[in-house]
């Protein structure tokens, strides 16, 4: 499972971070930092990655597969 994270789209809500603090962060620009850039997320953080793509309240997270 990878993510997307569209940074144009993005309004640094923190919601991502708040849900799934292993995959996403933010950083001192309340830009979010996804954890597993160009990786798979590790099964144990996957369900709140899901979670944490599905309360962005602009859709910039997108899960690639
Ligand atoms: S929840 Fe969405 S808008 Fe908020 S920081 Fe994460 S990606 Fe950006």
């Amino acid at each position: 499972m990878r993510i997307s994270v569209d940074h144009a789209r993005c309004e640094g809500h923190g919601l991502c971070a708040n849900q799934a603090p292993h995959v996403f962060g933010l950083d001192d620009d309340a830009e979010p930092t996804y954890r597993f850039d160009g990786a798979d997320v590790p099964d144990e953080h996957q369900s709140a990655a899901r979670t944490a793509v599905n309360v962005c309240p602009v859709a910039a997270l997108r899960v690639l597969s």
